[in-house]
């Protein structure tokens, strides 16, 4: 019998009466959904409770799968008999009903967590403020495209929880965000990538940057001198928080600024790999998607693929076939001799920081958004090299105009993708760039950044 799922039997001459245990889920979205897929193949008896309405495919997946769920409440009386609780990555530790459990001593962990401990499966963890999808994506392309048994799981396709399930990967990349993070005991993985750290999410962590640096690196809990710490050496966030607190994985840092004698940096025009064999050299003109920050994510995806013993010219052959990531730095189509850039995933100003570093022609910039506290002015001297006009694109850009009016000469207010675009195309001349990358988040005139990527898409196809 396996304890894990049961907590006692009682013996009868030859019945055995296996108790069950009770996972509660709360949130039903992809990773709720996975969890009580998961929960339930494992034995568990499964309820699932979404404060929300729920999606009617997720509905669709938890009848067919006989799991009892609710939605619009959260029973107390069907959750606080839980033995264990998987709390969806969206739903804040500070809400009652979270605090409730903790207080009752319900374990209370991330999907992550729970569906670890069923799979023995080799795991390379990414996470990072800016960086983690396109990582993951890059890392999954190239251990894939060697031959290896990868599944890729994270903000991408289906949970981890649900592949654990239902397929048989001996490797998984993930994508972890610090709500993920928050939520691990045992979980391990062979190898960490931190990508960077700057503030983000800080409303969840109550504004003390270092509760939220500590989430990052709990990436590293349960890591010892036989796993891996791929990070960014360049990054001080990073290296402070190393040296107050030294870890037990081995260190493998990645550099644009200086030469390493373990890990990867650039030299000239080449990246080179250094690890206990032969340096390995790739040109950077194998890299698809372009910028600094891109030369960076491919330096952290080629160790992952080096230390799982990724043949060199594996690497070079699939480097040059990575598409990108949508939504992040994705060309869509030149009008005119124009180029629209489709940056919609940019919600934070470090990401349009890389964003406009990496423009090479004159640039039309539409930005804006909710600001989650924002200081732009980190952007200004790229912005008085770069940028030509700025189109906002927002509720409120009151702090966009006040920094930027006396740095660029066309400030234009809009509130759509379509009108921004029609302005845009207006300003922009042969050879310029129109940019939609807007350092905030799209809730104020869209769904998600999704929708905003695709609007902006969308209207460009129909200038
Ligand atoms: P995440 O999943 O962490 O949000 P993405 O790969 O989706 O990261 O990229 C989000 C945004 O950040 C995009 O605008 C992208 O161009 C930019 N970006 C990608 N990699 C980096 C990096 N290493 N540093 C800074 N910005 C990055």
């Amino acid at each position: 019998m396996d304890c894990r799922n049961f907590i006692g039997g009682i013996h009868n001459s030859d019945i055995e009466i296996k108790i069950m245990k009770r996972l509660v889920v709360l949130g039903a979205g992809e990773s709720g959904v996975g969890t009580a897929i998961l929960g339930k193949k494992e034995g568990y008896e499964v309820f699932v409770s979404d404060k929300g309405s729920v999606d009617e495919t997720y509905k669709e997946v938890l009848l067919h799968h006989n799991i009892d769920f609710e939605e619009r409440q959260h029973s107390e009386e069907k959750i606080f008999n839980a033995d264990v609780v998987m709390k969806s990555p969206g739903i804040p530790d500070k809400v009652a009903l979270v605090k409730a459990l903790v207080a009752k001593e319900i374990p209370v962990i991330s999907e992550i967590e729970f569906a670890s401990q069923f799979t023995n499966s080799t795991i390379v963890g990414i996470t990072g403020s800016n960086g983690k999808t396109t990582t993951t994506m890059l890392t999954h392309h190239l251990l894939k495209n060697a031959g290896l048994n990868v599944g890729i799981a994270g903000n991408i396709g289906d949970s981890f929880a649900k592949q654990v399930a239902e397929k048989n990967f001996e490797n998984y990349v993930l994508e972890l965000s610090s709500f993920q993070l928050d939520g691990i005991e045992d979980f391990r993985c062979f190898i960490a990538i931190i990508t960077n750290i700057t503030p983000d999410h800080l409303d969840r962590y109550e504004y003390d940057f270092n509760k939220y640096i500590a989430s990052k690196f709990r990436i590293t809990k349960n890591q010892t001198a036989n796993d891996f710490l791929i990070y960014d050496s360049d990054d001080e966030v990073i290296t402070n928080w190393l040296i107050k607190k030294p870890i037990e994985s081995t260190l493998v840092p990645f550099s644009l600024e200086k030469e390493l004698d373990y890990g990867a940096f650039l030299k000239e025009d080449n990246i080179i790999i250094r690890l206990k064999e032969e340096d390995y050299i790739m040109s950077t003109s194998y890299l698809t998607v372009k910028g600094k920050h891109n030369t960076k994510n491919a330096m952290a995806s080629m160790l992952a693929a080096k230390l799982l013993q990724v043949r060199n010219q594996s690497i070079t052959e699939s480097m040059s076939g990575f598409e990108g990531a949508e939504h992040r730095l994705e060309k869509v189509v030149k009008i005119e001799g124009v180029s629209y850039v489709n940056d919609s995933k940019a919600t934070n100003v470090n990401a349009t920081f890389y964003a406009l570093e990496c423009m090479e022609t004159p640039t039309v910039w539409i930005v804006g958004g909710v600001d989650k506290g924002n200081d732009y002015s980190d952007l200004l001297p790229l912005v008085r090299e770069k940028v030509k006009a700025i189109v906002c694109l927002g509720l409120d850009n009151t702090k966009i105009v006040e920094t930027f009016e006396n740095v660029v000469d066309v400030i234009v207010e809009t509130a759509g993708a379509e009108e921004a675009v029609k302005v845009s195309h207006k300003i922009a001349g042969n050879g310029d760039t129109v940019l939609l990358s807007p350092a905030c988040a799209s809730f104020d005139l869209f769904e998600d950044y999704e929708d905003r990527g695709r609007q902006f898409k969308k209207a460009v196809r129909s200038l």
